[in-house]
């Protein structure tokens, strides 16, 4: 059988590899070093994000933004429904509460509506949440400024998550620039990635400092180690810091390379009866991380569970929308608003094989295999 074509797999430049040379050459085998550096300096110059943080994930970079914006036991942290549980899981390690929203269909982002109405009723009830976890969804921008219209007013903070928007941007800013802290993630299937890594980033060098030293196992300056709190050891590697610095230099090329194969997909099968696919909110450019297909089955004649195993058949991975959270058995009585978007979202779609480096013939082999199901 061919080889088998992953749904995002990396996909290294050249540079990384030459940069990894330097590094060792430096000796800076450690969680501190001048690739580090430069990786947080020239991260910062791509999102003009004033300052960022690299740490060895993107879940615990919201972690550490949750912890500094005070989020306790007890407190509500609202997050998207529809996203990838490395986006809640943070709220319950500070034993917080999540509390789920659901998808628009406009983007399938956090539905602004639908949150401004529930802060309303928190707002009324004297309790408000602490913070909101807004997911930019297969690389999509939510609509932040909304978002942020909503919470400021009552000093809610906003996380933008924007893990799988590295490259997208919102109105003409990078994704997760304007929140109150963003972070992005570097693991192995996402449209760069350093092997497994995440950045947090704000404009508050304030924040950043705190989680410099929370990343670092809280230790005061002292020769022998003074500690006034207990700190995490999220830090990212000189090593690792390296290959990001190679993945940050093609970053543009690969989500030119990603709208193409969205683009490819689209028009290949778009006008078939009973397909869909995301759209792209107007207030912004999507990176096209996956390309997201949905399929009405009575229309289409398969449902999207036959054409995964279709394609399963033939050595070529595809996988389902993200299962809301409010669905996940782990979440089990959590309070959700709305939910009907992102199930119908989970019930019909299908995310395609999206890596960059796919050749035009696996993209043919692939749309052939998904008419064939009709
Ligand atoms: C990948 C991802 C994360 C977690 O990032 P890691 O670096 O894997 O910890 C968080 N949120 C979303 C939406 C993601 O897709």
């Amino acid at each position: 059988m061919s080889q088998r074509i992953f749904l995002s797999p990396p996909h290294m430049s050249g540079h990384e590899l030459t940069l990894v040379e330097e590094a060792f050459a430096g000796n800076y085998i450690a969680p501190v070093g001048p690739m580090l550096t430069a990786f947080e300096k020239e991260w910062a110059d791509y999102t003009g994000i004033a300052h960022c943080l690299a740490l060895s994930s993107g879940t615990g970079a919201i972690h550490l933004a949750l912890k500094e914006f005070g989020v306790g036991p007890g407190d509500e942290v609202v997050a998207s429904t529809l996203t990838f549980i490395g986006s809640v899981s943070p709220v319950t390690f500070l034993g917080a509460k999540p509390v789920f929203i659901d998808a628009d269909q406009k983007s399938w982002n956090l539905d602004p509506d639908l949150l401004a109405e529930f802060v309303a009723k928190r707002a009324a009830e004297g309790k408000l949440p602490k913070a909101v976890v807004v997911t930019d969804l297969y690389g999509q921008c939510a609509d932040l400024d909304r978002i942020l219209d909503i919470c400021r007013p009552h000093g809610i903070k906003v996380v933008a998550d924007a893990a799988e928007a590295a490259g997208a941007s919102y109105r003409g800013r990078a994704a997760g620039k304007g929140a109150d802290a963003a972070i992005f993630s570097f693991n192995g299937n996402k449209i760069i990635t350093t092997s497994g890594g995440g950045m947090l980033a704000s404009d508050d060098p304030k924040l950043i400092d705190r989680a410099r030293y929370l990343s670092t196992q809280a230790r005061q300056p002292f020769p022998h180690y003074e500690h006034t709190e207990i700190g995490f050891n999220y830090r990212m590697s000189n090593i690792v810091a390296a290959i990001g610095r190679g993945q940050l230099r093609v970053l543009d090329e690969r989500v030119n390379r990603r709208r193409e194969i969205f683009a490819t997909y689209q028009n290949a099968l778009g006008s078939i009866d009973g397909i869909d696919f995301m759209p792209e909110a107007d207030y912004g450019r999507a990176n096209r991380w996956l390309t997201v297909m949905l399929i009405d089955a009575e229309r289409f004649g398969a449902d999207p569970e036959q054409v995964r195993l279709a394609l399963e058949a033939e050595n070529i991975e595809s996988r389902p929308v993200w299962k809301p959270m409010h669905l996940q058995p782990v979440f089990e009585g959590v309070t959700c608003v709305g939910g009907a978007v992102s199930e119908d979202l989970f019930r019909r779609g299908l995310c395609l094989p999206s890596g960059t480096a796919l050749t035009g013939t696996d993209l043919e082999r692939i749309i052939g295999l998904i008419k064939g199901c009709r």
